[in-house]
């Protein structure tokens, strides 16, 4: 079976953006409106010669402030349970929250190859604004600023997961 790298992280940091790039093409619905990917997304890709899925997570809408930290929670050990790898995808903009800080403590006891993906970071003006320390502070090792919207940094991270799955 192909190995499974799961795509997680709080609402409208980017996940279903990076998602369509690592696809090819556009299959998971992007929204300014946090949580609109309903369902769990599924594409089959060729990384330097490997088969992997990859899969977006977030596929609900949030009920309520108190409950996006348990659904985002939920959506994370759903997609780690099965995944190979898993990319913490967060937003370089925002710095670290604590949502992704919560998430990064649930993914860290998985035992499974993690990386984060600092996405947003669209230009390297823009990265000299980004707090990477702070997200390197989260222990994963890998860390990749990446644009996912314009395709910065992202074959640095497909590089980066395939030498570990
Ligand atoms: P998700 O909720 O994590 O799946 O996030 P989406 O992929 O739906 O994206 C949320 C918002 O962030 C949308 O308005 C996207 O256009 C925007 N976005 C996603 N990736 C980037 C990026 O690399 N740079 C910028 N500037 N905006 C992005
Ligand atoms: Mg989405």
């Amino acid at each position: 079976p192909r190995p499974v790298v799961a795509l997680v992280g709080r609402p409208n940091v980017g996940k279903s953006t990076l998602f369509n790039r690592l696809a090819g093409r556009r299959v998971a619905i992007v929204e300014d409106v946090p949580g609109v990917t309903r369902d769990r997304n599924y594409a089959d890709v060729i990384w330097e010669g490997r088969a992997v899925s990859v899969v977006d997570t977030g596929g609900f809408e949030p009920e309520s402030r108190d409950r996006l930290m348990s659904q985002v929670r939920e959506q994370a050990q759903l997609a780690v349970d099965e995944a190979s790898a898993v990319v913490l995808v967060v937003d370089g903009r925002d710095g670290l929250t604590a949502l992704d800080r919560n998430v990064a403590d649930l993914l860290r006891r998985a035992g499974k190859p993690l990386f984060v993906a600092v996405n947003k970071v669209d230009t390297a003006r823009t990265e000299e604004d980004v707090p990477l320390a702070e997200f390197y502070g989260l222990g994963f090792g890998e860390v990749h600023a990446v644009s996912a919207e314009h395709g910065r940094g992202v074959s640095g991270l497909v590089d980066a997961i395939v030498e570990k799955l």
